[in-house]
């Protein structure tokens, strides 16, 4: 926790230049944390050696030979190739995983990758000349522009990780703007064209960026996708999990999150006596696992279009103001879909069932209503008391 910036909200910036803080939960009890991506790995291999791991840098995994339980090795340093028995593979190797390529050559995992059409880059908000933030410290920032936006998020430096998600390419159909560039990575080609971008959609944005051409030009563009596969396992001598399994777009902040979960699950099948073997335990774990990581992938799909779209619009700010609510009046029964997906261990996929279940309450109270306080409350608790159970019976 000292390596993590609390995050009570999102304060979003809207075009008019105003800001609004968006609380995630009810008080500080309920907040989300930002940490430092590389501080972090070295806390888990810390933490992985007092565990008795042996770590191997610079050795990547080449091949698989499952039959004889081998991997084939690259030392890209020493330029040398080299073989390693195993007993249990677990593929945790990320998005372009080299196991899951060795096993979808061996058995098709039904592998399909859904790109986004929206990549991102990232940027820096250095400290002020006082070394002190530039922003409102313990917020997420957002900058939404209907399809597109930027966000920021706090470092412990008292910096800010600025990230940029636009279209790939113009979006089809749409008329070019009076002023400024199409908002896309493709009509966005120099400097001086991402300038112009910035100068109309992000103004406020733009002079807290004193090496905006720098990191515009270092750093890279990278793409976005989801990916599915019908199966994660290859009988009882490897399994995927993280992002090897299921990469998802971030925009719920869960993949990693995610991937914690699945070792979790891993390791208490492992251990279960009640399973027979590993291969039970393998396929006990997809099973467990499987439809909830599935769950979170829709649910960042559809953070995306809240988080650009939706945070300034009208509708959405009665929803969430009456969800708000209808969580005091019903503690337990009536949680918002964030807080079960954000604060709690509640299953993704239970998470995802019960929201779509809240927001229809929340739409069908709101309909024809513009004010919070001509919402039939009575309605509310009715259609609570017909539709959800508390979460802890469900
Ligand atoms: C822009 C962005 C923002 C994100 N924000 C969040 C967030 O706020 N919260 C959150 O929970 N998640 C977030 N994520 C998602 C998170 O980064 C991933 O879900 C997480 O890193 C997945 O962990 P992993 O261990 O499965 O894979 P990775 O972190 O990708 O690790 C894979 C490891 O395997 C190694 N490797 C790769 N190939 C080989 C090979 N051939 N041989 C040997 N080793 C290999 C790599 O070096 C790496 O160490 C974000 C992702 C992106 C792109």
């Amino acid at each position: 926790m000292e390596q993590a910036v609390m995050m009570r909200g999102r304060m979003v910036h809207f075009a008019s230049g105003e800001t609004q803080l968006q609380r995630y939960g009810r008080d500080d009890s309920e907040v989300i944390w930002s940490v430092h991506r590389g501080r972090l790995n070295i806390v888990m291999l810390d933490a992985a050696e007092a565990a008795g791991a042996r770590i191997h840098f610079n050795r990547r995994i080449d091949g698989v030979d499952f039959e004889r339980r081998t991997l084939e090795l690259v030392d890209d340093h020493a330029r040398s190739r080299f073989c390693e028995p195993f007993e249990l593979l677990v593929g945790a190797d990320g998005a372009g995983s080299a196991v899951r390529r060795a096993m979808d050559a061996v058995a098709p995992l039904g592998e399909r990758i859904e790109p986004l059409g929206h990549d991102y880059k990232e940027l820096e908000i250095p400290p002020g000349s006082d070394g002190s933030f530039m922003l409102e410290a313990n917020a997420l920032h957002i900058w939404p522009r209907g399809g597109y936006m930027s966000i920021a998020l706090p470092n412990t430096e008292r910096s800010f990780t600025v990230t940029l998600f636009l279209p790939t390419h113009p979006p089809e159909g749409e008329p070019a703007p009076d002023s400024g560039p199409v908002a896309s990575f493709q009509t966005i080609p120099t400097v001086a064209d991402a300038r112009a971008l910035f100068d109309r959609d992000f103004p406020d944005l733009l002079p807290l960026l004193p090496d905006f051409d720098r990191d515009f030009v270092d750093n890279p563009t990278s793409g976005l996708s989801t990916l599915y596969l019908d199966r994660w396992c290859h009988g009882d001598v490897a399994v995927l999990l993280g992002d090897a399994a299921h990469a998802m777009v971030p925009f719920h902040g869960q993949g990693m999150n995610c991937a914690f979960e699945d070792c979790v699950s891993l390791a208490d099948k492992l251990c279960d006596d009640g399973l027979c073997d590993t291969g039970e335990a393998l396929a006990a774990f997809e099973a467990e696992r499987r439809p909830n990581a599935e769950a979170i992938q829709r649910m960042a799909l559809e953070n995306y279009v809240e988080m650009r779209d939706r945070v300034d619009d009208a509708d959405f700010l009665l929803q969430r103001a009456l969800e708000r609510v209808l969580a005091d009046r019903h503690p337990g029964v009536f949680v918002p879909r964030y807080a079960m997906v954000s604060f709690t261990l509640v299953p993704y996929a239970t998470a995802f069932a019960r929201g779509q279940v809240q927001r229809g309450i929340l739409v069908e109270l709101t309909r024809g209503v513009e004010r919070l306080e001509d919402v039939d409350l009575d309605r509310a608790d009715a259609l609570v008391a017909e539709r959800l159970v508390p979460l802890d019976a469900a």
